[in-house]
């Protein structure tokens, strides 16, 4: 079945059954290489599946779940059972093998419901990443093919209580014992931590503080059952509070070597590396937050009255909407910009931090405007808006800060100057 007649199949009949499997061997084409603005019709499939997806599924529980804190696991296994989850995990692993900018689609879409549960869905991306761009075929089938065969998260384990930004300060050690690597640390705000199947970790394999953190780190996959895990309690979170972050302890947790990602020393590049594919979907997630605030701030406007007219009469409201307007479209382009990127094959790391700025900010100035529309109504939480401006601020903090991708923009931009 062609993948038009197959995304056609999914969008006519509603969702798959639960019972299903996510489609296989559907193969979209890349982007064109031309310079064009319109999505194929497959991109549009998937686009108006996930847009139907969070309007229909998403949105009338995700107050709910805001309030309650819950893992939002029946969504999750919803949007697996439509291929909404793993999309670009390899068809030689039973994935969809999506490009980037099919999977940002996607995303900008979940996260215009709740970028509670996108988050939750993302850090998939996320855990998953070193193992697609680093993983040999033996990883990939078992750590990638269990999750095209059932609903089941993992998560990536880099950040620590004493090193975020700084990555190169982690203490979690790995020490190699026969056929086998022990590990102790502790990591800190690991999203899917308590969720998580297995999990992407990096560990320091060298401890000479003189070699460079290029050699002195190396990342494993670790089954999340493993004897010597602490999954701590389940942080309470500013926003996107249904998404599940936790401390993690590891005590003598023993990895075979098979699960050491390329070579001892590799992980960092790894780690890294994993940034450049994964910052353009949140930066998407971003913008789907960004667009919900506007969406809501203009309904809103123009039915709110004051001096005898609409609120989106007075020049000062339809201005801020318009301003609203333009980030939007702009953080999109920057998304797309950098996925486009990573599916032509090039090296993205200047466009994917300038998408992951870009939107974090604009989610954030977005969201407070619409507050600021909505008057004393969005202060409160019975509106929509409160809950987008709490969960909002996060993307200038996860993934790398808005400071560390200036830094890296800074860095990128002027190599070329160097150069
Ligand atoms: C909800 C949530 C989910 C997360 N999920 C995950 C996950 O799944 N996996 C994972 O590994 N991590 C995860 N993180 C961790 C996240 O990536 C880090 O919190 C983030 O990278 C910042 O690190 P930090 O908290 O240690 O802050 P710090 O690094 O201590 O930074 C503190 C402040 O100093 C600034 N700063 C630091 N260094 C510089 C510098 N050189 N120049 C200028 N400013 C600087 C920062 O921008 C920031 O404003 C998550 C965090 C949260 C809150």
């Amino acid at each position: 079945m062609s993948a038009f007649r197959m995304l056609q199949a999914i969008a006519g009949h509603g969702w798959r059954s639960r019972s299903s499997k996510p489609a296989q061997n559907v193969h979209i084409s890349k982007p064109a290489s031309g310079f064009s603005f319109e999505l194929t019709d497959e991109q549009k499939e998937f686009q108006a599946t996930a847009r139907k997806f969070a309007v229909e599924e998403i949105i009338p529980v995700a107050a709910q779940y805001d309030k309650t804190g819950e893992y939002p696991f029946p969504l999750i296994k919803r949007a697996w059972e439509l291929g909404l989850i793993n999309s670009h995990i390899p068809e030689s692993c039973g994935g969809l093998g999506l490009g980037s900018f099919e999977a940002c689609l996607i995303t900008e879409e979940l996260a215009y419901g709740c970028t509670g549960v996108q988050t939750a869905i993302e850090a998939n991306s996320l855990g998953q990443m070193p193992v697609i761009i680093a993983g040999n075929e033996q990883q990939q089938k078992k750590y990638l093919g269990r999750m095209t065969e059932e609903p089941m998260m993992c998560a990536y384990c880099v950040t620590e209580p004493g090193a975020g930004s700084d990555v190169a300060g982690i203490k979690t050690k790995a020490e190699r014992k026969g056929d086998e690597y022990v590990i102790n640390g502790q990591k800190m705000w690991i999203t899917n931590g308590g969720k998580a199947n297995w999990y992407f970790l990096l560990a320091r394999t060298n401890p000479d503080p003189k070699v460079p953190a290029s050699k002195a780190f190396t990342g494993f996959i670790v089954e999340a059952n493993s004897p010597g895990i602490q999954i701590g309690r389940k942080e309470m979170n500013m926003g996107q509070r249904c998404s599940d972050t936790r401390g993690i302890v590891f005590e003598d947790v023993r990895v075979p070597k098979e699960n050491v990602l390329i070579a001892e020393g590799a992980g960092f590049k790894i780690a890294m590396g994993a940034f450049d594919k994964t910052r353009p979907p949140v930066a998407a997630g971003a913008v789907g937050l960004a667009k919900r605030a506007l969406d809501e701030a203009t309904k809103y406007a123009l039915e709110r009255k004051t001096f005898g007219k609409p609120i989106v009469e007075h020049q000062a409201v339809s201005f801020m909407l318009a301003e609203m307007a333009m980030k939007v479209e702009l953080a999109r382009m920057a998304y797309q910009r950098a996925a486009w990127e990573v599916d032509a094959g090039r090296r993205n790391t200047y466009y994917a931090s300038i998408a992951k700025a870009f939107a974090g900010d604009v989610a954030n100035q977005v969201a407070t405007d619409a507050v600021q529309i909505f008057g004393g109504n969005g202060f409160n939480t019975e509106y929509p808006v409160e809950k987008l401006m709490r969960d909002a601020k996060i993307y200038q903090i996860y993934e790398g800060t808005a400071q560390i991708q200036r830094m890296i923009i800074a860095r990128e931009h002027v190599a070329k100057y160097k150069a």
